[in-house]
């Protein structure tokens, strides 16, 4: 993207060579295992990525367009690994944001710093087994005790769940107030009363972590609470989510422009009735609605990211990204498979993971169609 700052652009050179160099070879590994990769996430870690959206006064790295350059971060590795990427995207995004806009200057030395330097691993859990898109009617409960609050509940699905030591939880203190009665947490993993339920099994994203957790009556000190206690959670879980949606997008950028990559390297070198595939307008009029639906995504999340460096409103740009991005990549994988044929079924050619792993900015974050939901009330619908 020629017309970004030059900071910006060597940004991702050095961001690309570590893809190229430490990510790629291992992530064939790491999707087969399920691997949560450790060695990675630290080494991330202390290159000092987990920071880039904050400032260096918050033990972040201080950089110019933070939007800018934490999109190319989820881009690039997701080109990698969109598993990976969507275990770094959730570190140095939701499960340290909520830290860094309200939290006490405990909770900073605590959590934010070390997870910034890669030492501590963060997570964030809104969704529950019967709250998902409807998330306000989580039940989750917090109850004030003397000093702090217990709580007990369940989540499902909370991304890095099973290797947090800490987890922005969503719950509520005031159950017949719904979203008004909800506030944010700081849980530690070590508290008695946390329990990891299951990791769960799945068909995408499957470097990334993703568990059952639940809450037995654990205790949380007064402090550990991102509020009042009186129920302002759930603006802040927006405002967290929202800003999120367009790092999704960047990762549904990163896995379409590999399976483009691969695909349009692939209609190079397989000849069929005497020639390459790619000489078949067939296969080319793919390449070309793929590579539309790639610039398409790319020049609309960066659009969302420019806004947001310049504080401007981004929910519904942050929502079209995600729509754009999350549809629009999932079609280029799926166009993506069929060009490699018999080969795109072989789990030794990269592709299916492509297209497995396509489907997850569809979901994580919100559903697209619930982000067709937000934009219809932004367009006064
Ligand atoms: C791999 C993975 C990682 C995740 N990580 C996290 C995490 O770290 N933390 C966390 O809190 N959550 C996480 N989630 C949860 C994710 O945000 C939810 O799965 C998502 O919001 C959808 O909720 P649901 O699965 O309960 O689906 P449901 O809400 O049950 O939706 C089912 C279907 O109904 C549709 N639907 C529901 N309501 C409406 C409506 N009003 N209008 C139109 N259609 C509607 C949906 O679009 C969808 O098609 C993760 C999910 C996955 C798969």
């Amino acid at each position: 993207m020629n017309h970004l700052h030059p900071d910006v652009l060597e940004f991702r050179g050095h961001l690309a060579r570590w893809v190229d160099e430490r990510l790629i070879p291992q992530a064939e590994k790491l999707d087969e295992h399920h691997e949560f990769s450790f060695e990675l996430f630290r080494e991330l870690g202390e290159l000092g990525y987990f920071g880039v959206m904050y400032p260096e006064s918050a033990g972040g790295i201080g950089l110019s367009h933070p939007y800018t350059c934490y999109t190319i971060l989820c881009e690039e590795l997701a080109r990698g690994s969109m598993g990976f990427a969507a275990a770094v995207c959730m570190q140095g995004s939701t499960a340290t944001h909520t830290i860094h806009e309200w939290g006490n200057d405990v909770l900073k030395e605590t959590y934010l710093r070390p997870a910034l330097r890669g030492e501590k691993i963060g997570a964030f859990a809104i969704t529950e087994p019967n709250a998902g898109s409807d998330a306000a009617s989580l039940r989750t409960r917090a109850t004030k005790v003397d000093g702090g609050y217990r709580i007990n509940g369940s989540k499902i699905f909370t991304s890095n769940g099973t290797v947090a030591d800490f987890i922005t939880l969503v719950a509520t203190v005031d159950p017949g107030k719904g979203a008004k009665g909800l506030e944010l947490f700081i849980v530690d993993t070590k508290s008695p009363g946390f329990r990891i339920g299951r990791k769960l099994d799945k068909f995408s994203v499957r470097c990334s972590d993703t568990a059952e957790l639940s809450f037995d009556d654990l205790f949380v000190p007064d402090d550990h609470c991102l509020g009042d206690g009186q129920g302002g959670g759930f603006r802040k879980a927006y405002q967290s989510l929202t800003v999120d949606r367009i790092f999704t997008a960047a990762l549904a950028l990163g896995t379409g422009r590999a399976a483009y990559d691969a695909a349009l390297r692939y209609a190079g070198e397989r000849s069929q009735f005497g020639q390459a595939i790619g000489k078949f307008q067939a296969v080319q009029f793919k390449l070309v609605d793929m590579l539309a639906k790639l610039e398409q995504a790319r020049l609309y999340t960066y659009h969302a990211s420019a806004l947001a460096d310049n504080g401007q409103p981004i929910t519904t740009e942050a929502a079209l990204a995600k729509i754009i991005a999350g549809d629009g990549c999932n079609d280029v994988c799926q166009k993506a498979l069929s060009i490699f044929g018999g080969y795109g079924l072989m789990n030794e050619f990269p592709v299916q993971r492509f297209l497995r792993d396509s489907y997850f900015p569809m979901v994580g974050g919100g559903t697209s169609d619930i982000m067709r939901t937000i934009v219809a009330r932004q367009i006064g619908l």
